[in-house]
């Protein structure tokens, strides 16, 4: 049994019964699911969610599926307190929500999880998506779980690591000779040829409601309250505006006091178009050609960039571009202070914070959320520059001699 009613369109209000569509066929908006928020708040309390399982589907009023979830442990991943990186940083409340840490180490496991349990509800068996790398992983991953048939669709330069973490899976894996972009405008003509379960295409509604878990386990776990400042990246900017509205849910049916979180969001120098958009004063996200090391979200053109930059303006938050030097050192310094080895996009949004914490903006006493989306360790060609090991021989004096030990 699910509390979802409708899909609703964002712009015109148009509603729409709950299938695979995600465009108004008014005005081309992107859809929403909506909720009989009212029946939910009879039923929900914070008891309820803190008895449900050890992940996301302890929000599963708040998520547009019935039962017969596909579950492969998504989500509830740990928010840390971190002392040492806030000291380097001179803010005294800063944690880390650590994404890193589910199934196929990105945040993506949780909007897949909601969009493939919908895609199984539809009664559809192949699924596909577009992705820069962790939602083809993810895809197949679930995919796998649940004895779909995935294609999977990435630019062709993505990380050979990316790679072997979405073929073990045994997905249909196909490299496109493109940008990101590309492959998104190609999965779009086919989604009109066959009948399949885009992911991030015609499931977009249901997949993006599954970002809106991290909001709600970081407020959870704060104790029952919102942050003052959440960071985190932006590729198509879904789960920047997510968050937002998972806060927003809690506090609407009264699981949380009000919601006065400013809202960051950075991207790569070399893949700006929404952090262009804002410090311009503008409200058109404009097309860039992508060109950083943060191949997550290196993405010219963001599907949800106009809703993330009045999320920004709106909760009086702001937003950041990180040079790729920024963000690799933003890797090492997460790694040193706190042992979580993020991949560049997480480096990005520890360049980011620097910045915002450096300049005053977000400041030392406040409650502060950051990100981290995504884990290293199939991305290693970032940083191998930090491997230099001593190399001895297996004897007391070798090792003593080559590391310059006092004797
Ligand atoms: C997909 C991805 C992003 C970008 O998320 P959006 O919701 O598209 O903005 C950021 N970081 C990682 C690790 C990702 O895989
Ligand atoms: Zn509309």
């Amino acid at each position: 049994m699910s509390f979802a009613t409708a899909l609703r369109c964002r712009k015109c209000g148009q509603e729409y019964p709950l299938q695979p569509v995600n465009l108004c066929e008014f005005c081309l908006s992107p859809l929403d699911v909506s909720y009989d928020y009212k029946a939910i708040a009879k039923v929900l309390t914070r008891e309820k969610i803190a008895a449900g399982p050890r992940d996301l589907w302890r929000y599963q009023d708040l998520l547009p599926v019935s039962s017969g979830v596909v579950d492969i442990g998504a989500g509830f991943t740990p928010l840390v307190k971190a002392e040492r990186l806030g000291k380097e940083l001179g803010l005294e409340q800063l944690y880390i929500k650590n994404d890193c840490l589910n199934p196929t180490y990105s945040f993506k496991d949780r909007p897949v999880s909601t969009a493939i349990t919908k895609a199984k509800e539809f009664g559809f068996d192949t699924v596909a998506c577009a992705s820069t790398g962790n939602l083809a992983a993810s895809v197949a991953a679930l995919a796998a779980r649940t004895n779909m048939k995935a294609y999977v669709f990435v630019p062709s330069n993505v990380e050979p690591g990316k790679l072997v973490g979405i073929a073990i899976y045994n997905p249909t894996l196909v490299t496109v000779n493109g940008s990101y972009d590309d492959v998104n405008r190609l999965c779009a003509r086919l989604a009109e040829k066959y009948k399949w379960g885009f992911i991030n295409i015609n499931l977009r509604p249901y997949y993006a409601e599954g970002n809106k878990t991290l909001g709600f386990e970081v407020a959870e776990q704060l104790g029952w309250r919102a942050p003052d400042c959440a960071i985190t990246t932006a590729g198509s900017g879904l789960h920047f505006t997510r968050i937002w509205k998972g806060l927003e849910e809690l506090s609407m049916l009264g699981l949380i006091g009000p919601v006065n979180t400013r809202m960051y969001v950075t991207q790569a120098a070399g893949s700006s178009p929404i952090v262009n958009a804002f410090q311009a004063g503008s409200q058109h996200v404009h097309p860039v050609e992508p060109n950083t090391i943060a191949k997550s979200i290196a993405i010219g053109n963001p599907a949800d960039g106009y809703y993330a930059l009045r999320i920004v303006r709106q909760s009086g938050g702001d937003a950041c571009a990180v040079p790729d030097e920024e963000a690799i050192a933003g890797m090492k310094l997460l790694a040193q202070t706190e042992g979580i080895f993020t991949e560049a996009a997480g480096g990005v949004v520890i360049g980011g914070l620097k910045r915002l914490a450096a300049s005053g903006t977000i400041k030392k006493n406040e409650l502060t959320v950051a990100y981290i989306t995504g884990a290293g360790p199939r991305t290693q060609d970032t940083v191998a520059d930090i491997v230099r090991p001593f190399t001895v021989q297996p004897t007391l004096e070798s090792f003593e001699e080559v590391l310059g030990m006092p004797v």
